[in-house]
């Protein structure tokens, strides 16, 4: 998948760092151990001018062979020796070595100048990030989620009231969101304007993105608009938006049914739709149309898809975008109780 080189200098800036860091990190457990075991530091001086020793000798070349099995003799009754300082301490053998993230390529990224897989998916996760840079993600978190704008008192027949209800729908999003994997299902978050949808599915961009995986966030709308620039526009993209949609490891499509109807869009969405399902990537789909309004608008075949694979959480409740308005205008309107 090409990337911009933008995208490649920040993995490999990140990679850099992570070698910085580690060597720091190695140094302070050996200067922490050779404080505690001052032989130990004695031993590695000792190994350090072996290697000198033996790279002097096969440059002179006088008698390098027996020079060289004698260094070698030494040189593993040292590190036996550093070995048993290192169990009487309780320490793991590795432990004065670098710990690197990845032992392949020992976080350079490439291992016999192919590129190694962990630098990939740092490119991927880079590029989602710069994909979401438009949305305010921090903003909604399952912190800042409010319960308290959902009625207690069930409604239209329901066993449950609207906030009983929303608080199974918040701990099912926030468990799946802590658990993510490549296992986990799709979900279609269903339900009218303004019941925290974009909030929840923020929440669990923000929860996975951290764990590490790559996540893309946007609106059907949004997304849509940069397809038909790539498919129809003269310039290719740098980043190849449409592998990532269908790349990265969960997709949240937000405000499906939103976006201009045209027979490309509604051909994409399936397309994008089904081979994620097929690849095992997971999607989270926003929607305030119901069941037969998709089916209407895209295929029975799409909605036959979201049916048989997908996880649906209806939402509940009056719109909370309206109540929060009403309660900053209630604040405003009167500032001498609230400011005495
Ligand atoms: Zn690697």
């Amino acid at each position: 998948m090409g990337y911009s080189k933008d995208i490649y200098e920040q993995a490999m800036k990140t990679l850099s760092e992570r070698r910085t860091e580690e060597t720091l990190r190695c140094d302070e457990r050996k200067q922490a151990f050779f404080g505690q075991y001052p032989r130990a530091r004695e031993i590695e001086n000792e190994l350090t001018s072996t290697a000198i020793t033996a790279a002097k000798a096969v440059l002179h070349g006088r008698n390098t062979k027996e020079a060289l099995t004698k260094l070698r003799e030494n040189n593993k009754a040292l590190q036996k020796e550093l070995q048993t300082l290192l169990s009487e301490a309780g320490l793991p053998q590795d432990y004065l070595e670098p710990h690197y993230q990845c032992s392949k390529c020992r976080d350079e990224g490439f291992v016999d100048g192919k590129m190694c897989g962990c630098l990939k998916v740092l490119m991927r996760t880079e590029a989602c990030r710069k994909l979401n840079q438009q949305t305010p993600l921090s903003l909604s978190t399952f912190e800042s989620f409010d319960l308290k704008y959902y009625s207690d008192t069930p409604e239209n027949g329901q066993k449950n009231s609207p906030r009983q209800h929303m608080e199974q729908v918040f701990q099912y999003c926030k468990n799946y969101a802590e658990n993510f994997s490549m296992q986990s299902p799709s979900l279609l978050f269903r339900g009218g304007t303004g019941l925290s949808k974009t909030h929840l599915s923020l929440a669990v961009a923000n929860v996975v993105i951290q764990k590490g995986y790559g996540v893309v966030y946007d609106s059907v709308h949004n997304i849509m608009g940069t397809l038909e620039r790539e498919r129809f526009g003269k310039e290719t993209a740098p980043d190849d938006t449409s592998r990532l949609l269908m790349e990265c490891d969960l997709l949240i499509l937000d405000d499906l049914g939103t976006e201009f109807s045209t027979s490309f869009v509604t051909a994409s969405i399936y397309n994008l739709i089904n081979t994620r399902l097929m690849a095992h990537r997971p999607t989270i789909i926003s929607t305030n149309l119901t069941l037969p309004e998709l089916e209407k608008r895209y295929t029975e075949r799409f909605v036959s898809r979201i049916i048989g694979h997908y996880v649906r959480l209806p939402f509940y409740g009056r719109d909370v975008r309206q109540q929060k308005a009403a309660e900053r205008y209630y604040h405003k309107a009167r500032p001498d109780e609230t400011n005495p």
